[in-house]
């Protein structure tokens, strides 16, 4: 299985995961559907299948059109099948969706959005994390409350500590900076910024992370409890 990593927009990433054999895909997050289809038509990629974490439009953008071009199958959560765009197959709560060679396991992950899944490729060992958890980063709390944002990252925090991390957008400099003000003695976060720096120098993503990485440097991961998490998002957004 081959992950390509696909820049959209400002600063999101989509993911095809690419099964070499057959040259089938799955599609994950796609914000916008041109540098989707600039990808498949140069390496003959079939799209079977769309998957989207959440119903933000820097994530579903693209649902309708590729759909439409390549008649692949839209996946998302069940409860929010009325916000995903076209929608055709429901996913529940820690449910394993398997088609072709692809395998995974969704788990709901509210607090971004109420309806956010992430979807872990258990057999690679990956894990699609939309905009729960970013790269030295959380989502911000949009719909669910600061309980539910800290439970779910408790629960990622549960995978395989050499689980790779493919999140939604690229902000990861960005969110270096918090880390960095409010954690200053952490050599792990230090180390990890000179190679995210070296990775966008030359002009490569700092995206995937993995997990070890993330508890190692993340300081929402590494928050001990809701009172600490909860301070550390609102000093983040007036950051
Ligand atoms: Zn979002
Ligand atoms: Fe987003």
């Amino acid at each position: 299985m081959k992950i390509e990593i696909i820049k959209c927009l400002q600063d999101n990433y989509s993911y095809l995961l690419i099964e070499k054999e057959n040259n089938y895909a799955c599609v994950i997050d796609p914000s916008e559907s041109d540098p989707i289809i600039k990808y498949i038509e140069n390496n003959n990629i079939k799209l079977k299948f769309i998957l989207n974490t959440h119903h933000h439009f820097d994530h579903v953008g693209g649902n309708k059109y590729l759909k439409k071009k390549y008649n692949s199958k839209v996946i998302g959560f069940k409860k929010d099948k009325d916000r995903i765009p076209e929608i055709d197959i429901c996913l529940d709560d820690k449910e394993t969706w398997k088609n072709e060679k692809f395998e995974a396991k969704i788990y709901h992950i509210p607090g971004h959005t109420s309806g956010h899944i992430c979807y872990h490729f258990f057999k690679q060992n990956i894990l699609f994390t939309g905009d729960t958890l970013f790269s030295l980063g959380c989502g911000k709390i949009f719909e669910g409350t600061y309980e539910q944002m800290f439970s779910s990252l408790q629960l990622i925090k549960s995978f395989p500590k050499d689980t790779k991390i493919y999140c939604g957008h690229e902000y990861t400099l960005k969110n270096s900076n918090f880390c960095l003000k409010y954690d200053k003695n952490n050599s792990a976060l230090k180390e990890k910024i000179l190679l995210v720096k070296e990775n966008l120098k030359k002009g490569l993503p700092s995206i995937p992370s993995t997990l070890q990485d993330e508890l190692n440097c993340n300081i929402f991961l590494r928050s001990k409890d809701i009172e600490t998490f909860s301070k550390l998002r609102d000093l983040k957004d007036n950051f």
